[in-house]
């Protein structure tokens, strides 16, 4: 037997994220068999069929819908005989030709680099549990998913996008096009993703397809 295959056949210890118990975890988790620190109550791990191939399909499609959401008009405004399209890189361009690069920055990444960097960190360690891409660390990628998750804020946009519209739609016509629809559509393929990989899945796949 070779030293990953080990790896894949033996249970190993979990700390629980709240509390620091080592919890030894099973290798299989029935589906939706939810896992609890015995002393803490955290919901460790949730059991779920066929996870990878959820995540590895739902993350490229999102990733597919996130190009359509930046290739497209996201709003469109009308006022006075006038009417205006605007794009959802105007979010952070518009920020940008008003000199305010820091903000402009980290709305860019908070809204569409980082939740498409997460998945695919996602996709690839999952690609690297069935094939040997010997050239990526899993290891790295684990830890840029675990840092980045944090600063994904998809929902948080749309909210913020929401409450902005409400404050107009007195002054002038909107209409939402297709690119909010696409980037709807992406906050919620994203969220669905994150709800199936918890820390413990994240760190199992990491470890059957590490071979650094
Ligand atoms: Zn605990």
């Amino acid at each position: 037997m070779t030293s990953k295959n080990q790896h894949k056949s033996c249970q190993y210890n979990y700390a629980c994220a709240e509390c620091d118990l080592l919890i030894k975890m099973p290798r299989h988790i029935p589906h939706r068999t939810v896992l609890s620190c015995p002393r803490c109550k955290h919901t460790l791990a949730v059991g779920h069929r066929n996870p990878k191939h959820h995540v590895v399909a739902v993350s490229i499609t999102a990733i597919v819908v996130m190009i359509i959401a930046l290739s497209f008009s996201f709003i469109s405004f009308s006022a006075n005989g006038q009417n205006r399209d605007i794009y959802l890189l105007q979010a952070s361009s518009e920020l940008f030709f008003q000199e305010y690069y820091f903000v402009a920055a980290i709305v860019l990444a908070f809204i569409v680099i980082l939740p498409v960097l997460y998945l695919c960190c996602l996709s690839i360690i999952i690609l690297n549990t069935q094939y040997n891409l010997s050239f990526l660390s899993t290891h790295l990628l684990g830890r840029i998913a675990s840092s980045i998750l944090p600063w994904a804020m998809t929902e948080v946009f749309l909210i913020s996008v929401l409450v902005a519209l409400i404050k107009i739609v007195s002054m002038a016509e909107i209409s939402l096009n297709v690119s909010f629809w696409a980037y709807v559509v992406f906050a919620t393929l994203f969220t669905y993703v994150v709800s199936i990989v918890d820390n413990h899945r994240l760190w199992q796949w990491v470890a059957q397809g590490d071979n650094w």
